[in-house]
């Protein structure tokens, strides 16, 4: 009779640095698996003959079938899987909000914690790469079309690729001077490596995809323009246009929204000055407005940067924090404070115009609101000032105007955002398509990809029509 399989409820924990390590450098905290720990992970998954993980992915990678091979130990196996459906499994396996999707779905987590489906992601794609060198999957004969690609961020490069490999002459027009999208000038480097990043879009260029950079569609050149030139377009030009406040005192010097403060950091290496020559203040008091991922990060990039206290002050409780758990996590164990229940109303300066200070209230949960949580109520009289000397505005971005306001004919929603088909992506311009945050507003990484997908398969269809 065949040996029952044992199972092992906990998932094998993350190698890390730890707290008091990574608050003074910028390395990244998560280590990743070693080859051993992954095979042990991979033991836990049940080759469920219906597997769930796969439904909660939205670009429907074989989960049990990369497993299984991580099991047996062909590691370049699980990453040929991997890649049949995800261009960026290195990026995706760090940061998407895997709880949320694939491991949410795992028959695991009914009774016992779900398998560590992005750590394994994770580890298969490094360990390729570290071998250095990288599969390529077989790319069509070239079909003539040409199709040219608005921004360079994750939906972007997943329909460029998708669409090169089936032989479409493919180019990334992106605004910024290097690729990735948020990817590159958001995400912190101690959360992913810029040299990930750039990894996974030199692979796409080598299927032939040609990259512009510092291009503005929409400046350089119109939509209007390219539709003359290219036979189909696909604008993922994302969400990077930052909401403030909108209180007294916001236009003091030491404000930040969380866009600029993180570009200035990561991208254009401000902790680096002068050797880098982006200045940066750097304050002894941050105050980080919001509680979502790009919250976590300006506070954690504070505290690097080495801010005597790092406060994160959000409206809500902590178990309406939006950013993902093990974020939250890491921002309390390298020293990041929580005011919860607390609402800036006034930005405090002093005669040289800087930041001193901000006003805020206490709050009380009252009823649900339309998003089903409750909705926090100001305090009267409970008025405070929290002293600071740096505050960075993270509570949201709409999509970026400049496509919408120069293309005629494109059906903008109400939020600013791109209109369009959720199957297609197809907008109400003939031969343009869009997707990503530009058309959901800020979304996720996988959610940009999984539109991306959608996108390259419509014009697709009607590129070979
Ligand atoms: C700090 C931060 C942390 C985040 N953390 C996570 C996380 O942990 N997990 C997760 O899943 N998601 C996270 N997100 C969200 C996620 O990164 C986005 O949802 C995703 O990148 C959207 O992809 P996109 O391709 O639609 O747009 P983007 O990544 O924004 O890329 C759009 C690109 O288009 C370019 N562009 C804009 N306008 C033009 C133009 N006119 N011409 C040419 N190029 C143009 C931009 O420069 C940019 O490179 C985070 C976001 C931020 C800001
Ligand atoms: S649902 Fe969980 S256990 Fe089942 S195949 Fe997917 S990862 Fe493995």
């Amino acid at each position: 009779m065949a040996e029952k399989k044992k199972m092992i409820p906990h998932r094998f924990p993350m190698p890390k640095q730890t707290p008091e390590e990574r608050i003074f450098n910028f390395e990244e905290v998560a280590l990743g698996f070693t080859p051993k720990l992954a095979m042990q992970e991979a033991e836990r998954c049940l080759d469920c003959k219906k597997p769930q993980c796969i439904d909660g992915c939205p670009v429907e990678i074989n989960i049990p079938g990369f497993i299984m091979k991580i099991r047996e130990g062909d590691f370049g196996g699980a990453a040929r899987i991997l890649k049949e459906k995800n261009a960026l499994p290195a990026v995706c396996g760090r940061v998407c909000p895997q709880e949320e999707q694939c491991e949410k779905h795992c028959i695991m987590g009914k009774k016992m914690e779900p398998v560590a489906i992005g750590r394994l992601e994770r580890f298969a794609s490094d360990w390729e790469s570290s071998q250095g060198k990288i599969e390529m999957p077989d790319i069509a004969p070239p079909t003539g079309k040409k199709v040219a690609v608005v921004g360079a961020g994750p939906a972007g490069i997943t329909v460029a690729s998708d669409l090169a490999v089936l032989g479409h002459k493919v180019e990334i027009f992106e605004a910024l001077h290097a690729p990735g999208g948020v990817l590159i000038y958001g995400i912190p480097e101690f959360r992913l490596p810029k040299a990930i990043v750039q990894r996974e879009v030199e692979y796409v260029q080598s299927l032939g995809v040609d990259l512009h950079l510092d291009f503005v569609v929409g400046k350089t050149r119109s939509i209007e323009s390219f539709l003359k030139q290219f036979d189909a377009i696909f604008v993922a030009s994302g969400a990077g246009l930052p909401w403030f406040l909108e209180i007294p005192g916001e236009n003091l010097n030491g404000v930040y929204s969380a866009n600029e403060y993180l570009t200035r950091l990561n991208l254009m290496k401000g902790y680096r000055f002068p050797e880098y020559d982006t200045p940066i203040k750097r304050p002894h008091k941050v105050t980080v407005t919001g509680g979502g991922n790009i919250a976590m990060d300006s506070a954690r990039t504070a505290i690097r940067l080495g801010a005597d206290e790092v406060h994160i002050v959000y409206r809500r409780s902590r178990s309406e924090l939006p950013a993902r758990l093990e974020e939250v996590e890491n921002a309390e164990e390298e020293g990041v404070i929580f005011d919860f229940l607390t609402l800036p109303v006034r930005m405090i300066g002093n005669d040289q115009g800087w930041l001193t200070g901000m006003e805020c209230l206490k709050m009380e949960l009252g009823e649900p609101d339309s998003s089903g949580r409750r909705r926090p109520v100001p305090i009267e009289n409970s008025n405070f000032i929290l002293e600071t000397d740096a505050s960075v505005c993270s509570i949201g971005n709409s999509p970026n105007p400049l496509i919408p306001q120069t293309t005629e004919g494109l059906e903008i929603g109400r939020k600013g955002n791109i209109v369009a088909d959720e199957e297609t992506g197809k907008t109400s311009l003939d031969r343009v398509w869009a997707g990503g945050d530009v058309v959901t507003g800020a979304a996720t990484v996988i959610m940009a990809m999984g539109a991306g997908r959608k996108a390259a398969r419509s014009m697709q269809e009607y590129l070979s029509g």
